[in-house]
Formats: structure tokens, sequence, C-alpha cells
């Protein structure tokens, strides 16, 4: 009997990450396949809901929305700040890019637009926001998660995890 995804499933997956357009956005290709603790909140809402239910070995093909990937644009995301507030940066330029944190704790990207003297416009917003996300998804394995995962809220499975 197969393990069905559901809360506290550790799964494996191998993906491909494409826009309306066909541009390939990511992809596990070439790499590990991506791992996550599922219901824990670690990958996109529209993706989790995708996923449960599905087993080792399943393929799917799934389009989600912006809403339940990376949200929509926002407008007052995207605004005019002094340049002022850049301290410690000698030049300020379009493109750059800085982690700020956002009112509830969380790191935010900021990217600079457009420096106008004084002022410089910057967007708040993911990269991704506002996209709609086509997933052609594997599911290469799933199994119960362990206390300590479940504990960390993560899965220990991938890379780059050491504790
Ligand atoms: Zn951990």
């Amino acid at each position: 009997m197969s393990v069905l995804i559901g809360k506290n499933s550790v799964v494996s997956v191998n993906y491909k990450l494409t826009d309306d357009a066909g541009k390939v956005l990511d992809s596990s290709d070439g790499s590990k396949p991506m791992v996550y603790l599922h219901g824990a909140g670690n990958i996109i809402p529209g993706l989790e809901k995708a996923l449960a239910g599905k087993a080792e070995g399943d393929s799917l093909k799934v389009r989600i929305e912006a809403a339940e990937a990376y949200g929509e644009l926002i407008a007052d995301g995207i605004k005019t700040i002094e340049k002022a507030a850049f301290e410690g940066v000698e030049a300020v330029e379009a493109g750059m890019v800085f982690e700020a944190k956002a009112p509830d704790g969380a790191t935010q990207e900021i990217v600079v637009v457009k420096v106008d003297g004084d002022a410089v416009t910057i967007d708040t917003n993911h990269p991704l926001a506002g996209v709609a996300l086509n997933f052609d998804i594997k599911v290469v394995s799933v199994r119960e998660a362990t206390k300590e995962e479940l504990e960390h809220g993560h899965s220990h499975a991938g890379d780059g995890h050491s504790h």
C-alpha cells in the first residue's frame, strides 16, 4: 500500500515550473528533488493543495493562480522613498536588490526600480507576484515525518540543512 500525501508527510518531488508563456522559471532538472514537509506551509498553498492525496510515482500538471502562489501584485508595494533611507550604501542604482525586515519580522526583498535625484522608487513585491504558475510534477517519494521534523516544521532530508 502506498502512502498518500497528507498532513505530516515528507514529500520528495521533481518539478518543472513555467509561466503561461512557457518560459521555464525553475526546475529540479540536474539537481536533487525538492523535499518538503506537507501541511507546514513550506511551499506555496496552491501546490500543497494539488499534491494532497497523491502517491509515490504520480505525475500531475497543475496551473496555480497568483493568489494561491506568490500573491497578487500589490500596487502599494511600489513606492518612492528618500535616498537617505539607504544608510551606508554609496551609490543606489536601479536593479539593486536589498533585504529588509517586513513589519511581521519576515525577510523581504526590495528591488530598486528607479533613482531620480533623492527619490528612490522601490518594489517590495515578490518577483513572482501576479504570475500564474504551471507546475509539471512527478512525486518521487512519500513518507511519514519524524518527530524531530514535526517539531522543527520542516524536512531534514534536503541539502544545506544540518542540525
Ligand atoms: Zn530542523
